[in-house]
């Protein structure tokens, strides 16, 4: 009896652990979830469709990858590419930065939107980073998020591409979209979406993982009318929320006279 009651507590133990989400990107010795499978074979899918697929802000240091992902609230990446060759030129470090003169800063950031509010977003973090971390741009989520200017969107930004090292899935508006279509996760939030992504999809795929979607919001599943019907990835989505266009298609008056339906 004692026996057949450590195998079933065992049994039950095993049960509770199953049902247990994956720890948040770590390794687990549970057999992958089909979500999990399936994360992993659209990230497989969408490599080849994107080969080139990376971060669309132009930089060369971790702090202009900063810099840049600040400017890109509420603003297209190819506009602040247009911005940030001029302001790198006169202000190409976070030193530089910290002394500039705000109005000046302004000036150079004008057409991203919000320029004031950017503006003193890049000088205050400009004077912490050089007062507080010798001019570097730290490698932790918690010392970046104390900037100025700096969610955990943007930490994550550039500790996946400067760093190479991702505390998180960096979920921006294509992300969060194409997350709920694919039925990868059914929060709103930004950073509930984070966690359940982050579960799901191994963790040297995050950065990667978030590039491959941005390339395909834009690419494939705009908000408005996504091409399922061309879709590298259809046969993996379940489509949620998408209302599929199968209006019929207009026929001209001639060919209406010929009945192409009726076949030959
Ligand atoms: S099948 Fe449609 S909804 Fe799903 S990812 Fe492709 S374009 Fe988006």
């Amino acid at each position: 009896m004692a026996a057949k009651k450590t195998a079933q507590g065992k049994l039950r133990a095993r049960d509770t652990r199953s049902k247990q989400p994956a720890a948040h990107g770590m390794r687990s010795k549970q057999p992958a979830t089909r979500d999990q499978k399936r994360a992993l074979e659209i990230v497989r899918v969408l490599k080849r469709a994107y080969p080139g697929a990376k971060c669309s802000l132009d930089y060369s240091t971790p702090y202009q990858l900063l810099v840049s992902t600040i400017l890109s609230a509420q603003c297209t990446d190819e506009r602040v590419n247009k911005v940030t060759p001029a302001l790198f030129r006169r202000f190409p470090d976070a030193r530089a930065m910290a002394k500039a003169d705000l109005e000046a800063i302004e000036q150079l950031v004008k057409t991203t939107g919000f320029y004031k509010s950017k503006a003193l977003s890049l000088s205050e973090s400009a004077r912490a980073i050089a007062e507080r971390h010798g001019g570097e741009v730290p490698r932790d989520l918690e010392a970046l998020v104390k900037l100025r200017g700096v969610g955990r969107k943007t930490a994550n930004v550039v500790l996946g591409n400067a760093f190479g090292k991702p505390e998180g899935v960096v979920v921006d508006t294509h992300v969060g979209r194409l997350s709920r279509r694919l039925g990868l996760t059914k929060q709103t939030d930004p950073v509930k979406v984070e966690h359940e992504l982050a579960a799901i999809v191994p963790k040297k795929e995050w950065t990667m993982f978030s590039h491959l979607l941005i390339h395909h919001g834009r690419a494939r599943c705009m908000a408005r009318n996504p091409d399922c019907v061309g879709c590298e990835i259809s046969e993996l989505c379940p489509k949620i929320g998408v209302m599929l266009k199968t209006r019929p298609r207009k026929i001209a008056y001639d060919e209406l006279k010929s009945e192409p339906w009726k076949g030959k």
